[in-house]
């Protein structure tokens, strides 16, 4: 198991914010020279089934995965797990939990734009819901795109629906702790999505990466859409530091508004361990 695998271990479906199937990211995903491939929906595994089946179907080698929204030092982190038994019901339920309060955030969030004066957004952005238990963000901005608010998803983001804007309601998902619990109870592993996004203090990613290894987690994304060099750098370098195993998936979520697509990031650099080498067991060909 090498670093130069074509792996991709970040992406999401209709299942959660993505706008493509599982079946339909399996084929592109084996286009573009996928070696090696897991479906990371957000807060949710109802895609796993899908994906095994496509991803044999298109003769891909699969891991199972999810994306669990984490709430740290006062703010959102994502933790990928990896490999895990999508039927093991502690995750199961703990992933249940972490989506519990979506929809009534989602009412919220429109009750707050109707403040500023755009109305009925909780309505238009269900048509954009593939899972009736994961309204996202994601969901708002595309239907604000349509009626013409902004020109685009990240405008959307900047103006209306991150800290401080009117559409944005605080949320409080998983706590580090169980999110890595429940991934390694299921005998998957953890790994830490895109730290390059966070607005985290340099004290506080400290604290991050240190009470994650603590936990059990075992893996950080270097290569990921939302890094450029200089993380690439960086979090090869926290991988020899802290101990941890490399991960690279693109955080493909639409052919309309990712500029990553799946399986187009570079390499990983050879100094790391690929977090795929400690999953070989649990790869499905
Ligand atoms: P939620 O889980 O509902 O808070 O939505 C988070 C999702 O919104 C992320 O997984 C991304 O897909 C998307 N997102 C977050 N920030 C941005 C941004 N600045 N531009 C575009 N998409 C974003
Ligand atoms: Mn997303
Ligand atoms: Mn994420
Ligand atoms: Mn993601």
């Amino acid at each position: 198991m090498n670093t130069l695998l074509n792996a991709d271990l970040h992406c999401h479906s209709v299942i959660s914010d993505g706008t493509l199937t599982p079946e339909a990211l399996a084929q592109r995903a084996k286009a573009n020279g996928v070696e090696l491939w897991a479906l990371t929906d957000h807060d949710e595994l109802g895609g796993q089934d899908r994906a095994i089946a496509a991803a044999r179907e298109a003769g891909l080698a699969y891991l199972t995965g999810v994306e669990i929204s984490v709430t740290f030092a006062g703010t959102t982190v994502h933790i990928v797990g990896l490999g895990m038994d999508h039927q093991h019901p502690a995750l199961l339920s703990g992933l249940h939990a972490t989506r519990g309060g979506r929809e009534e955030r989602a009412r919220e969030m429109s009750d707050g734009l109707a403040r500023v004066g755009i109305t009925g957004v909780y309505e238009g952005a269900l048509k954009y819901v593939g899972n009736p238990e994961l309204i996202s963000r994601s969901h708002f901005a595309r239907y604000m795109v349509e009626i013409g608010v902004c020109k685009d998803i990240s405008e959307v983001f900047r103006k209306y629906i991150t800290e401080g804007k009117p559409g944005f309601v605080p949320h409080r998902w998983a706590s580090l702790a169980n999110a890595v619990g429940w991934i390694t109870e299921s005998g998957g592993e953890a790994v830490i999505a895109h730290p390059g996004r966070y607005k985290l203090t340099p004290n506080e990613e400290f604290a991050l990466f240190t009470e994650f290894k603590a936990h059990g987690g075992r893996g950080v994304e270097v290569m990921t859409g939302a890094h450029g060099q200089a993380d690439y750098v960086k979090y090869a370098g926290y991988c020899q530091e802290f101990g941890l195993a490399a991960s690279r998936g693109s955080d493909f979520h639409s052919p309309e508004e990712s500029h990553t697509d799946l399986g187009k990031l570079p390499d990983l650099p050879g100094s790391v361990t690929p977090v795929w080498a400690l999953l070989e067991s649990r790869i499905q060909q």
